[in-house]
């Protein structure tokens, strides 16, 4: 097996498409474990750890955030950048795995995976995240809401690779909120529930709720979201909202629980994300 370490986005692109059976190497902690277990056998591997720019987190003059690819999950859960309508992120990355895998894994390798119980995919759709994409046709950009397209699979064509997430501006007012619920500590998400929310005189004024873990990819209803805007979001408004999303979801029966147990799940999680979001909103600042 070939071992390329490029320096520049070009060429890192440059070897991707040299060979379809090429592979980005980020953290490794799925990609070399799935190696060692003879799932995926790479005729060559692109490191991406000394291209330049692709970690850190930066702040944009409008308030939005940039985060490069290879930018680890405890860095995500360290900075204090994640405020507002960002926080839901920070809240994900916190809750990945254990401190060794946090350590290792990556915010680009963890959406490449494109796991479906991972925590990453459903936060950044309800952040309306961009998901910025290099390759050998040049540089795109894909809504987070398109990039994840099924199990394992994203709108990544071959040859390209993820070079940074960016998030929007958070207007002034915006709360947040990621909850989880794994069988145990550091486990995947048997289901979760990522909110963002405005409110005005308490009201709802705008929100974004994505299911996780509860279907190939994170689940979003507009009309729910539509259906609560104008509202107190009380606790009759939210069953409802609730009851359509768990009906938009298409559950699998695994080990981490039955597609039954999952629907029963997303009431409980969506509630738990919108009151911790709500309870944000109201902290003294
Ligand atoms: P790698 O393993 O290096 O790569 C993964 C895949 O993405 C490979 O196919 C690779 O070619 C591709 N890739 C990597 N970077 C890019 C890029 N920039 N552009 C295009 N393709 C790329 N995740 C969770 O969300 N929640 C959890 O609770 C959780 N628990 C875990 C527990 C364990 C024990 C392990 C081993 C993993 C766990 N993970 C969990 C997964 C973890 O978050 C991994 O870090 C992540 O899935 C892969 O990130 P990586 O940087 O290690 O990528």
């Amino acid at each position: 097996m070939k071992f390329f370490e490029p320096t520049t986005v070009d060429e890192a692109v440059r070897y991707l498409a040299a060979d379809p059976d090429h592979r980005c190497l980020a953290g490794g902690a799925t990609l070399v474990a799935m190696m060692n277990a003879q799932l995926v056998e790479p005729a060559g591997l692109v490191s991406l750890a000394k291209v330049d720019g692709l970690k850190g987190i930066v702040r944009g003059g409008d308030g939005g955030l940039a985060i490069g690819a290879m930018t680890l999950h405890q860095t995500v859960a360290d900075s204090p950048l994640f405020e507002g309508g960002h926080a839901l992120v920070r809240d994900a990355a916190r809750l990945i795995g254990h401190p060794a895998i946090r350590n290792m894994g990556t915010m680009g390798g963890s959406i490449s995976h494109a796991d479906s119980a991972a925590d990453y995919p459903a936060a950044l759709v309800a952040a309306d995240a961009t998901i910025e994409i290099a390759g050998p046709k040049g540089r795109r950009s894909v809504g987070a809401g398109d990039f994840f397209v099924d199990y394992l699979q994203t709108a990544l064509e071959p040859g390209e690779l993820v070079t940074a997430i960016r998030l929007p501006p958070a207007p002034k007012g915006t709360a947040s909120a990621y909850q989880k619920f794994a069988r145990v500590e550091g486990d995947f998400a048997t289901v979760s529930a990522a909110v963002v929310l405005a409110m005005d005189g308490g009201k709802c004024k705008t929100i974004r709720i994505a299911v996780g873990a509860c279907a190939p990819t994170p689940v979003r209803v507009a009309k729910a979201e539509a259906e609560l805007v104008g509202g107190a979001l009380d606790d009759r408004a939210l069953a409802a909202a609730c009851k359509t999303l768990a009906e938009a979801c298409d559950p699998v029966d695994d080990f981490r629980g039955s597609g039954e147990y999952r629907r029963m799940l997303v009431p409980v999680l969506v509630r738990r994300a919108v009151a911790a979001a709500r309870k944000r909103l109201e902290a003294p600042r």
